[in-house]
């Protein structure tokens, strides 16, 4: 067990910047306006650094940095790219211990996840997208004779990613690896909730990069996202938050006709098979595990297995053991490595998530752990802990249907392989599911029938950078991950040769 330092006090690995600027054209920039807003730390509940507040004129500001690196950067080679993609994989290594007290102080996450799975991740997608663009072939066909068709890729130019607030450097990454790896300039903008360990991140790796390839504007979604997403110097928007705002960042690209990228919300089914319960073996504890994986992250996971649904014969058994194994989630200090359950995201995620535990009451979902803040004494006091909580109901309620992106999870059972997927399919969204059975044919197909774009079977929350990513239906459009991220941000250049 680790206890990391609380930043601000002598001990700490790390010391913020008291205040911190946009970061455009390899440089702290002042907001044109001079405005800036407080950053608080969901660890204590207490502010920790002031950011600028970025507006139209800082998003313009980026979008000339970025115009100004981007041809050069499109033309080098792809294993200068690499190399420069394959460094910041090493500086996020050897660097991952203050970033993840970054990332822990800026967004409550317990401690154990940026160390042991955001940053190592991390790290692994730069490589992966270094080998990618190495690797990507072009195209040639001979026509008729007397004309050669060549195609092959290009950069599009300058793009805008705007990311959420639970997985700052992740979901950053996730962007900027394929974005960097084509040749392509950024315009970035963190959430408001986190944006200080994206520029910690971005201290450290500014001398890697070529001034104004990666640009970094703070703010506010209507203030700094909304101009930056309606910009006509933007050839390409890759979005992840919520679906709501998923819908006006396809209207701002509609405008302009440029590609968005969405990855938006999701209400992602965890289906257990009765077969699950079959002997009390490591399947078992694993399946068990998986139930438990609502609380990962706090529940602030787009693929949250947030509904729990489990088969007649193995429902009060499964069920009661599972509350068990949650009710031993251990809650506590963000900084600690053993802390499993951390702090939520911000005080209006805390609201929001206890909002939801009164509806779910109040539509007549039953109780059975949790529901309350958590109050963990001390400085801790006034940071954003709500307990694990599980619900009982059935899946026509907003429990069962509306992101709360916390640790609740609701559960119901179903009759047979059909009423599974019946009842899994049955949401506005299609991001993740999970399926536990030990009958390959079952796991499989259900695999295969679910609607979404990822599901685990036997397993859940793996995310290698090789396993494309994204949603059906009202959670997105496109995919992350994999080398088909790569064509997100290229443009197919086909050349007709005559000779
Ligand atoms: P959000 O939509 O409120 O905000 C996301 C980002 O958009 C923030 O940077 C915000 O400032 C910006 N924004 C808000 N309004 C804007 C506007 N009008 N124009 C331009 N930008 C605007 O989402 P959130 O609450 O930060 O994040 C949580 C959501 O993200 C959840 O719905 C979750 O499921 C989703 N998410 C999805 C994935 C995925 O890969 N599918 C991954 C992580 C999170």
């Amino acid at each position: 067990m680790t206890v990391y330092a609380a930043p601000g006090t002598p001990e700490s690995i790390i010391t913020f910047k008291s205040r911190y600027d946009h970061w455009i054209g390899g440089e702290w920039v002042a907001p044109v306006k001079g405005m800036y807003f407080e950053d608080i730390t969901p660890v204590t509940g207490k502010p920790f650094a002031e950011v600028a507040r970025g507006t139209a004129e800082d998003i313009e500001a980026a979008l000339d940095a970025a115009h100004k690196a981007a041809p050069a950067w499109g033309r080098t080679s792809t294993t200068e790219r690499a190399s420069i993609l394959n460094a910041i994989a090493d500086v996020i290594d050897a660097n991952r211990e203050v970033l993840a007290v970054a990332e822990t102080w800026d967004n409550g996450k317990a401690i154990r996840e940026p160390l042991n799975a955001d940053l190592p991740l991390a790290a692994d997608h730069f490589r992966y997208f270094a080998s990618a663009i190495r690797a990507q072939d072009g195209d040639f066909q001979e026509m008729d004779g007397t004309m050669t068709a060549y195609q092959y890729h290009e950069p599009l130019g300058v793009v805008g990613q705007i990311i959420p607030w639970n997985f700052p450097i992740l979901m950053a990454v996730w962007k900027l690896a394929p974005a960097l790896a084509a040749g392509n300039a950024v315009v970035l903008k963190p959430a408001e909730q986190t944006p200080v360990s994206i520029l910690v991140l971005m201290e450290l790796i500014g001398d890697i990069l070529p001034p104004g390839v990666v640009n970094v504007v703070n703010g506010f979604g209507v203030e700094a996202g909304k101009p930056l997403a309606s910009s006509n110097r933007i050839r390409k928007i890759a979005f992840t938050g919520e679906t709501t705002t998923g819908r006006l960042i396809l209207q701002y690209a509609s405008a302009n006709i440029i590609p968005a990228t969405l990855e938006l919300g999701g209400k992602s089914p965890n289906v257990f098979f009765a077969d699950v319960a079959d002997k009390n073996d490591s399947f078992y504890d694993k399946a068990q595990e998986g139930f438990t994986l609502f609380a990962f992250n706090q529940g602030e996971v787009c693929t949250c297995p947030s509904r729990a649904l489990i088969e007649k014969p193995i429902y009060d058994s499964f069920l009661g053991d599972a509350i068990e194994r949650t009710r031993k989630a251990v809650q506590g200090n963000p900084l600690d490595t053993d802390t499993q359950v951390g702090a939520q995201a911000s005080n209006d995620q805390l609201e929001k998530i206890l909002s939801y535990i009164d509806i779910g009451t109040q539509e007549g979902a039953k109780l059975l752990l949790g529901g309350e803040r958590a109050d963990l004494g001390g400085e801790l006091s006034g940071g954003y802990y709500v307990q694990p909580t599980i619900f009982e109901g059935n899946n026509r309620m907003r429990l069962f249907q509306e992101e709360i992106f916390g640790p609740v999870v609701a559960v119901t059972s179903f009759d047979g392989y059909d009423d599974a997927i019946s009842i899994a399919n049955d949401t506005l969204y299609g991001l993740g599911a999970g399926v536990w059975s030990r009958n390959g044919n079952v796991a499989y197909r259900a695999g295969r029938d679910i609607q979404a774009g990822r599901v685990w079977v036997n397993n859940y929350h793996a995310y290698p950078a090789g396993a494309a990513f994204g949603g059906y239906k009202s959670s997105g459009i496109g995919r992350e991950n994999n080398k088909l991220a790569l064509s997100h941000y290229q443009q197919t250049k086909n050349l007709l040769v005559s000779y």
